[in-house]
């Protein structure tokens, strides 16, 4: 019998467009192998490891292994008697030094195939042949390439050969606390979960997507980011797909935001410090607080705003937070209450069940005005007119903050008003002089323009 090709899966848990797994399964045989390597690049948060779980549990015939990739992969390409390693390659520098390390390691041959990105890092590039710095304009030289391939369809036969390996309790992924189980009703983890969010969201909700995508009362954005974040669905897939739904505003914007996604991953390739060295030097010298308790309040949803707090519960509860709310909830951290954006960075990466390395940081790095093409430091976000303006009848703040229900909307944003209302906090800073800190703080900055 033919010797099987080892597979190392990671962040690509999926049978579908799968580029090393469709070349290995028209060969012959295939092990799906997965290690958990806890050095080798930033280990999981809480949620994404829970997310983890469920979503090898949903592939299933993963072969499993805990240590480092350089070890591991190997000593299972040696057990199954593999004649070759093949895997897909990541954006991430970190991740790929891990890959050189494994390829360094490994005494059989190996095949690197396109990764998880619509353009391959450092193909988009300027006329003068420079990287993008700027979003617009990485977006338009983007689409001025040839169009991402077709995706690939799930391998038609596919033998996966018996491998020994760990159970999959044995990694240790799902949380102690019993915090999970809320995430677990919000989601379905896996490649079949994927799809039918990918089918129900094109179509109907994406055609109102460039109008609706900012209210976070209403569902009106496809959720798909943790079954990205995953691989259990690609983007070439969810980009061909809207191309057979008819182009209009809705679809152009969803396209465009599945942009920023790939320009968070350019931008990571190109600067491998981004989760934590300011991209704008001057950043560096900002005088931040160091606040535990304040931190602390902004974590659980006690911040006495409720749009930030409704967003950090939803956040605990989901794992998942609306976009617009993300960039109010940073907003709030970095510049209401002056700590670095990177303890914000670090709670989501914890709590975020689409946690990841470039979209995470990139959009830290935006809302703090130190990224790429970011929203300049002095845009402060006023927690009550964003709530007003995206929340306008109260629902979504009702719905997560439920000391709060009862307020009529006229004061659901500023409960203050009423005086104490039980159960919730005041705000824990006034808004106004808040910002007027914040914006000192700034124009102390040398080179701030
Ligand atoms: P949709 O609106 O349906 O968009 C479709 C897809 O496009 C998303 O699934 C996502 O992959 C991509 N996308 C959308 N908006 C952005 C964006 N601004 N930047 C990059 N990609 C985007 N997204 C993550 O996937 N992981 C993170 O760790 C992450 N951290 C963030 C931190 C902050 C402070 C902010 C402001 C944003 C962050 N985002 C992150 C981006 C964005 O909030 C989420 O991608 C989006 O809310 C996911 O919901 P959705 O799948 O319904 O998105």
């Amino acid at each position: 019998m033919t010797a099987p090709i080892l597979i190392w899966l990671r962040r690509d848990l999926r049978l579908a467009d799968h580029p090393a797994l469709a070349a290995a399964a028209a060969e012959g045989p295939v092990v799906l192998a997965f290690c958990l390597d806890e050095q080798g690049g930033r280990p999981f948060g809480g949620a994404s490891r829970w997310w983890l779980h469920q979503s090898l549990a949903q592939l299933g015939g993963v072969t499993l292994a805990l240590g480092r990739s350089e070890q591991e992969i190997p000593r299972l390409a040696l057990a199954c008697g593999a004649r070759a390693v093949y895997w897909n390659q990541s954006a991430d520098p970190v991740l790929r030094t891990v890959e050189d390390r494994v390829q360094a390691a490994l005494t059989v041959p190996c095949r690197i195939f396109p990764g998880d990105t619509l353009f391959a890092p450092g193909s988009v590039r300027s006329k003068s042949g420079g990287q993008f710095q700027v979003f617009t304009a990485f977006w338009r030289a983007a689409l001025a390439l040839p169009p991402p391939a077709r995706p690939l369809p799930a391998p038609a036969a596919l033998h996966v050969a018996p491998c020994p390996g760990l159970e999959l309790n044995a990694l240790g992924l799902m949380p102690k606390l019993e915090w999970w189980r809320s995430m677990a009703s919000a989601w379905r983890p896996g490649e079949a979960g994927a799809t039918t969010l990918l089918g129900a969201f094109l179509d109907g909700p994406v055609q109102a997507y460039h109008r609706q995508r900012d209210r976070p009362d209403h569902d009106a954005t496809s959720r798909l980011s943790p079954h990205l974040a995953f691989g259990e669905i690609s983007p070439r897939q969810i980009w061909h797909a809207a191309q057979a739904v008819p182009p209009d505003d809705g679809v152009r914007t969803f396209l465009k935001e599945l942009g920023w996604r790939e320009f968070s991953r350019h931008l990571l390739a190109n600067h491998p410090t981004l989760p934590q060295v300011p991209l704008r030097r001057e950043f560096a010298a900002f005088p931040w607080r160091d606040d535990p308790a304040a931190l602390r309040q902004w974590q659980m949803g006690r911040t006495g705003y409720p749009i930030v707090d409704a967003g950090m519960r939803q956040l605990w509860a989901t794992g998942w937070m609306h976009n617009r709310v993300r960039m109010v909830v940073a907003s709030f951290l970095i510049k209401d209450l002056l700590i670095p954006w990177q303890a914000g960075e670090e709670w989501f990466w914890d709590t975020l069940v689409d946690a990841d390395s470039a979209s995470n940081a990139a959009s830290w790095q935006w809302v703090a005005g130190s990224g790429a093409d970011a929203a300049p430091f002095f845009r402060i976000f006023n927690p009550v007119t964003q709530g007003e303006k995206f929340d306008p009848d109260g629902s979504y703040v009702r719905n997560w903050v439920p000391e709060l229900a009862h307020l009529s909307t006229a004061v659901i944003h500023q409960p203050w008003k009423l005086g104490r209302v039980p159960g919730y906090p005041p705000p824990m800073i006034d808004h106004a002089a808040a910002r007027t800190r914040a914006l000192a703080a700034f124009k102390g900055l040398r080179g701030a323009p």
